[in-house]
């Protein structure tokens, strides 16, 4: 049996003061949950629509629940209610339709959005010319349901470490520049998630402020 607080006592002294950690979750039963919110726990993550308005209504009402999977246009309606921050935002459209929902729902909603800096042919996250795109041009009075709070990539899948390191520096400049730039007026633009379990401590020294670990918490996930 995976010893799940453990586990999440392990990985918390691996992160800074500073740094969120988020608990990925998906795929992982409710008691699983509870344990690592028994042991402390707030913040986790969900990646399908489905799953997350199952799991939100079954465990307390202070777990503060991100969605970091592709989010269809269709499911954004089900994810606002329960999600206080959506990570995977990959495409201008999705963004508005995030917009429009979220007004209907008398919500502003939290995101973050999804670049692709990798160079596996990942598909997971915008192009950077999709970015460079919606972000050039980008008018907050555009999208009035929204809070952008910053970025979320990851890295290429690979064991070369400074691949890895290669793709969270781009992240960072990436943030910086938006920081410095686009978003300058806004003080919440101020999140940078990247890094899991395989390569948290990289992203961490790349100015990573928010980790997304899954497996080492709650053990392998079965698909
Ligand atoms: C599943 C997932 C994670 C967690 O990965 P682990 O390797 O299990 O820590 C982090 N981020 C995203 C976007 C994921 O889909």
């Amino acid at each position: 049996m995976t010893d799940v607080a453990a586990n999440l006592s392990r990985v918390a002294a691996t992160v800074p003061e500073g740094v969120t950690l988020v608990a990925v979750s998906k795929f992982h039963p409710v008691e699983a949950l509870r344990s690592a919110y028994d042991a402390g726990q707030r913040v986790f993550a969900e990646s399908r629509a489905q799953e997350l308005a199952a799991k939100a209504p079954a465990l307390p009402d202070d777990i503060e629940w991100h969605f970091i999977g592709h989010l269809q246009t269709n499911k954004v309606r089900s994810v606002i209610p329960h999600a206080s921050l959506i990570q995977s935002v990959d495409s201008a459209r999705l963004l508005e339709a995030i917009s429009t929902e979220a007004v209907k729902q008398g919500k502003i909603m939290d995101v973050l959005l999804e670049v692709n800096v990798s160079a596996d042919g990942s598909k997971t996250g915008m192009s950077p010319e999709d970015f460079a795109a919606l972000t050039e041009g980008f008018d907050a009075g555009d999208y009035p349901g929204v809070r952008v709070r910053g970025l979320m990539g990851m890295a290429t899948f690979t064991d070369d470490r400074a691949v890895v390191r290669r793709d969270f520096e781009a992240l960072r400049r990436l943030f910086d520049d938006l920081r410095a730039g686009t978003f300058a007026a806004s003080p919440c633009f101020d999140t940078l998630s990247m890094g899991m379990s395989d390569d948290r401590d990289i992203a961490i020294a790349c100015g990573s402020t928010m980790v997304r670990v899954g497996t080492d918490i709650f053990g392998q996930r079965e698909y």
